[in-house]
């Protein structure tokens, strides 16, 4: 997420204390222990025919029947141990069965029998003798039994096993080396949180000018930033500061950063760490790195506590006996809220914690004297695009040509991680090509890729697939141009990019509310690209099935959630419960919501029939330029359609922008005056 406040800061991990001390044994990871095992199978497997490794018989018998044996000629091998006193003899494969009673298939090839002899003089001259006989035609020789390096090893080795994967587990469970030595294992319960302060090496003095936009999100802070900066203003009038706060929005909004600027302004030290921190596999080491995170945070008091994904942990307590819960997340959350209650209002300490589902969190997490405020952080609309793409252009060199304006509106829906990417990847993109500034085609050119994923000019297309892919697309273009509410298209390409063989682009209407009508409209469009092949290909392929994909989901969204259908009206059967398993409606509803499901995409999809129907040479004219020029634009179907007779929504914001964008840019050159 956060790809530019990376290079400010030092690597996650590492209590403040240990950073810089750096690991000077050698590092486990898997393949090692890999090694190790696949080294003792092997030696198991090919050292260990002397061994009584499984599948080989073998039997105790006396001296006895020893020397029978052998006089009955049955001996292959034998072999005397000296320190041992004993003497093993490997029977002949035709003389097995008399031997053991079993078939080679179940003693293995090499059985032996085992017999304790009296002394090795004895022995030797019995076997003399039997070789003189004839008895015994092989060999007898003796084996050394001073490999004790080996009976050491093979006694320690387990142990040794043992302790190097136990090492390595610490290892891993106490982050990534930060911490030295044995130390891993004490350092389990510390806080990993990372500080930044006044001083420190990861010093990065992000302020309110770094935040593009949310100016209410800024607004709302602002009154904590007041209250770490001067407290007494507050609680002299007997006011209370909240202890919390949370920032609830979608990934790369910007809440870190958020959380980082109320810091900076404030001038006092910062402590992030991520929700997931808290989680280990082992029980009770969440729950003393909140006790341990709470005690360095009141050390530097005033200051701000930061946790991140704080879901991770504050997600509801399960109510649901039988699912067993996870009791080391609970135990950490109930740390959490331990902590929360057990310092002062006005201890200096706030805690600022981001997430983008407030919905799950756990409500006891969400009460008053907690996070009982929450700061929503959106996807920023056009004008703080704009905004945020001027606060990334700032370290760029930028072509004199280029259009802020135009970024802004041709990145709908980007958070402003996604922005700060486009401007990166732009900036990449020129000096690849040996440009002296960025351009206004390669900010165009990094905002594809961002959407679409790298462009696959060497996929090998044959002329009809290429066809299919242009009618389809052309099928899309045709209907959202000739539909009201439909969002305005930009341009359509067959390029393939990524895992898509083609697109077209909208911009969407960056609406706050969205009527039926629009919804269905959009629903047609989507459906354009199928309904255009079955009618001028005459076939259906596999390449509409992301269309589909969305357009059932935009139908059940509607019908079970917006009570937009007529059969069910005015009724929503959302359930934020995510460990419910029961539907909050009957079977017949279930039913019933299918059936209406069904039935409005099979209209949207007939209404998309006809209007190709009815648009069909223009249609063709589109999916011929297509196939001609590979990518085409809004100009090149207007040319076509003709101009839409509605004016969008986006336009309009833009027309009634433009009348005060006069008195806007005479602010800010005030404001530049100040400054200098
Ligand atoms: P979040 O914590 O919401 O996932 P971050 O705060 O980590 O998002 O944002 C990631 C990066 O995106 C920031 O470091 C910053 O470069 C950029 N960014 C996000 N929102 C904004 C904004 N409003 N203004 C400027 N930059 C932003
Ligand atoms: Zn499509």
């Amino acid at each position: 997420m956060d790809n530019q406040n990376k290079q400010s800061t030092s690597p996650q991990g590492g209590t403040q204390g240990n950073r810089g001390n750096k690991n000077k044994m050698p590092r486990f990871n898997l393949s090692w222990i890999y090694l190790i095992i696949a080294v003792a199978l092997g030696y198991l497997f090919f050292a260990g025919g002397d061994m009584q490794s499984a599948g080989t018989a073998s039997k105790n018998v006396t001296y006895t029947v020893f020397k029978q044996y052998v006089e009955q000629g049955y001996a292959n091998k034998v072999v005397a141990s000296k320190d041992e006193g004993t003497v093993k003899m490997y029977v002949k494969p035709e003389h097995i069965r008399d031997v053991f009673q079993q078939g080679v298939e179940q003693t293995g090839k090499q059985p032996f029998v085992l017999a304790e002899i009296p002394s090795a003089d004895k022995l030797d001259e019995f076997i003399s003798a039997q070789q003189e006989l004839g008895n015994f035609k092989g060999e007898l020789s003796y084996k050394r039994t001073n490999d004790t390096f080996m009976q050491v090893f093979w006694n320690i080795f387990p142990l040794l096993l043992i302790i190097v994967v136990w090492i390595f587990i610490m290892r891993r469970m106490s982050g990534n080396g930060g911490v030295g030595g044995m130390g891993g294992i004490f350092n389990v319960g510390r806080s990993r949180a990372q500080l930044v302060e006044k001083g420190s090496e990861n010093e990065s003095k992000v302020t309110f000018k770094d935040v593009a936009g949310q100016a209410s999100a800024k607004q709302e802070v602002q009154e904590i930033v007041e209250f770490l900066k001067n407290p007494t203003k507050f609680t002299d009038l007997g006011g209370k500061i909240p202890k919390g706060a949370l920032l609830v929005g979608p990934p790369g909004t910007g809440k870190t950063l958020l959380a980082k600027a109320v810091a900076g302004e404030a001038d006092v030290p910062f402590f992030s760490m991520s929700g997931s921190d808290f989680v280990e596999m082992f029980v009770g080491v969440g729950a003393s790195r909140v006790r341990d995170l709470f005690r360095q945070a009141k050390e530097k008091a005033p200051c701000i506590i930061f946790i991140d994904e704080i879901d991770a942990v504050g997600r509801a307590r399960s109510r649901n006996a039988m699912m067993g819960g996870n009791d080391e997340r609970e135990s950490t959350l109930n740390q959490l809220l331990t902590e929360m209650d057990g310092f002062g209002t006005n201890s200096g300490v706030i805690i600022m914690a981001a997430t983008n589902r407030a919905d799950i969190l756990d409500k006891a997490l969400l009460r008053a004297g907690r996070f009982d405020r929450q700061i929503h952080v959106d996807l920023p609309d056009l004008n703080e695009r704009k905004a945020v793409f001027k606060v990334h252009l700032r370290p760029i060199k930028v072509d004199s040509s280029l259009d802020v304006d135009l970024l802004a509106r041709q990145t709908p829906g980007f958070s402003g991680a996604d922005i700060a990417n486009v401007c990166n990847e732009a900036a990449l993109i020129a000096a690849r090509h040996g440009k002296q500034a960025v351009t206004k085609e390669d900010f165009l050119a990094a905002v594809d890729r961002i959407v679409g994923g790298l462009e696959k000019k060497t996929k090998v297309m044959t002329e009809e697939e290429k066809r299919t892919i242009a009618l389809h697309e052309a099928g899309h273009a045709t209907i959202s141009w000739n539909l009201q509410y439909a969002n305005p298209l930009i341009k359509v390409t067959i390029v393939p990019r990524g895992r898509a063989l083609g697109a077209a682009w909208y911009l969407p209407e960056e609406r706050q509310i969205t009527t039926r009508e629009q919804m269905l409209d959009e629903m047609c469009a989507t459906l354009g690209g199928r309904a255009a092949e079955e009618l001028f290909t005459g076939h259906i392929s596999s390449g509409a099935m992301n269309d589909l994909e969305r357009v059932t989901k935009q139908a059940y969204g509607m019908i079970a959630y917006m009570g937009m259908s007529e059969a069910l009206p005015n009724l929503c059967y959302y359930s934020n419960d995510e460990y419910s398993w029961q539907r909050p409606y009957s079977e017949a509803t279930a039913e019933l919501i299918d059936k209406e499901v069904k039935r409005m995409i099979a209209e949207q999809y007939e209404r998309a029939k006809q209007l190709l129907m009815e648009k069909r040479d223009g249609h063709k004219a589109l999916a011929d330029l297509l196939v001609e020029r590979e990518v085409i634009f809004a100009e090149d179907v207007e040319k076509i359609f003709g101009k839409r007779p509605w004016i969008s929504r986006t336009e309009e914001l833009l027309e009634a922008q433009a009348e005060d964008e006069n008195t806007e840019t005479i602010n800010e050159q005030q404001a530049e005056q100040q400054e200098q």
